[in-house]
C-alpha cells in the first residue's frame, strides 16, 4: 500500500479548475507518478525481523533520488554522520529521529516494526513532485512545486503521518478503503499531529492541531491539508479548492473517489480525538494517545473495522486504564457522541 500525504482529489482538482498549463502538467504527473505506484505491499515486509537486542536506538539512513523517480536513490547521511547541509536531507534525518523517539519514549515501541526496523527516507524525488508518501518500505519526499506545495519534508507532522501508515501496517492492518481506510488515515493525523506536540511540548489547548502546517506555498488561500480540530477549514483556495472534509456523521462524505473517501471522512474520527484530547488535557500523547495507541496496536481490531467499533474499543480501551466512568472514559465516550458516532 502507497499513502501520499496530499490525496488524489486535490491534484485532480488543480487539473480541473487552473488554466496554467505549467501547473497542470505538475499537477498531472505527480497524480500519474502516484497512481503507478499504488501497487505493492510487498511480501517481504511481512516478514518481521528478529528481536532486537541491546539499546534501543533509531538506524537511519536517508537517500538522495536527485530529482529522478527511481528508489532508493544514493545514501547521503547514514545513522551518526553529521549533517549535510542539504535542508531536506538534513530534515528528513530530523524527523525520523523525532518519530522514533515519540514512539519509543511515550510507548515502548522500536522503530515501526515495533522490532527495530532500519528507517529510510529518500529525498528530492522527482522533478517539482507535490507529495509525500511511505511505500511499505520507506519514506519519499518530493520537494513541491513552489506554486502549491512547499518541500514535504518542512512540517514535521508529514513524517510522523507517513510513518504512522507503516506502524498501521504492521499492527491493525486497517484496510485502506471506506471507514477503515478512513481511520487508517486518521491514525496517521492523529500520531502525526502528536508527534509535532511532542517535539514543540505542547498541551493539547497549545497544539495548532493542523496537518501540514507550513506546506502551502506563498498565496494558496489556506492554513494547512487538514484541520483536526475544524474538519472543512484547511483552505479554500481557487486553485486547490476548498477542504472537503466533514465534522460530523451527519455530513459523511459517500464517494467511490479517494478509496471511498479516505482523506475526507477521516475528518469525523480526527476531531473526535481532538475532542478527547482537549477534555483530557495536559499532553495529549500521555492519555488520549495512549488510548488510541492501544487499540491500534492491541490486536483487537479487525482490518475492516468502521467508526462505530473503533469508538467502542476507545471507549473501553479508556475505561480498563483510567477506570469506568472515570473522567478520560467518559471524555472519550462524549467526543464521539459529539462527531455523530454512537457506542
Ligand atoms: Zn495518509
Amino acid at each position: 500500500m502507497r499513502c501520499t500525504i496530499v490525496p488524489p482529489h486535490v491534484l485532480e482538482r488543480v487539473l480541473e479548475r487552473t488554466d496554467d498549463s505549467d501547473l497542470r502538467a505538475r499537477a498531472r504527473h505527480t497524480l500519474v507518478i502516484d497512481a503507478s505506484h499504488r501497487v505493492e505491499r510487498r511480501l517481504a515486509m511481512l516478514t518481521a525481523p528478529g528481536a532486537v537486542t541491546g539499546d534501543v536506538a533509531p538506524n537511519r539512513t536517508i537517500k538522495d533520488a536527485k530529482h529522478r523517480e527511481e528508489l532508493p536513490g544514493d545514501t547521503v547521511r547514514a545513522e551518526g554522520a553529521s549533517a549535510t547541509g542539504d535542508t531536506a536531507c538534513d530534515a528528513a534525518y530530523d524527523w525520523l529521529g523525532v518519530t522514533f523517539e515519540f514512539y519509543e519514549k511515550s510507548y515502548g515501541r522500536n522503530s515501526i516494526d515495533g522490532a527495530g526496523l532500519p528507517m529510510i527516507s529518500t529525498v528530492h524525488y522527482g522533478e517539482n513532485y507535490d507529495n509525500a508518501f511511505w511505500n511499505g518500505d520507506q519514506m519519499v519526499y518530493g520537494d513541491g512545486d513552489g506554486t502549491l506545495f512547499t518541500a514535504f519534508t518542512g512540517p514535521i507532522d508529514v513524517t510522523g503521518h507517513e510513518l504512522t501508515h507503516g506502524v498501521t501496517q504492521y499492527t491493525a492492518g486497517l484496510d485502506y478503503f471506506g471507514q477503515s481506510g478512513a481511520l487508517n488515515e486518521s491514525m496517521s493525523d492523529v500520531f502525526g499531529s502528536l508527534i509535532k506536540q511532542y517535539y514543540k511540548g505542547q498541551t493539547a489547548d497549545q497544539a495548532d492541531w493542523l496537518i501540514g502546517e507550513g506546506l502551502l506555498a506563498e498565496g494558496v488561500q489556506g492554513v494547512a491539508l487538514r484541520s483536526m480540530k475544524e474538519p472543512g477549514t484547511a483552505y479554500d483556495d481557487p486553485k486547490l479548492g476548498k477542504d472537503p472534509q466533514p465534522a460530523h456523521m451527519d455530513h459523511f462524505v459517500r464517494t467511490s473517489r479517494d478509496n471511498g473517501g479516505v482523506h475526507i471522512n477521516s475528518g469525523i474520527p480526527n476531531r473526535a480525538f481532538y475532542l478527547a484530547a482537549v477534555e483530557i488535557g495536559g499532553h495529549a500523547w500521555e492519555k488520549a494517545g495512549k488510548v488510541w495507541y492501544e487499540v491500534l496496536t492491541g490486536g483487537g481490531l479487525a482490518s475492516d473495522t468502521d467508526f462505530t467499533t473503533f469508538a467502542a474499543a476507545t471507549a473501553a480501551t479508556a475505561a480498563r486504564l483510567f477506570g469506568d466512568g472515570s473522567a478520560e472514559h467518559t471524555a472519550v465516550r462524549d467526543a464521539w457522541t459529539g462527531v455523530g458516532v454512537s457506542i
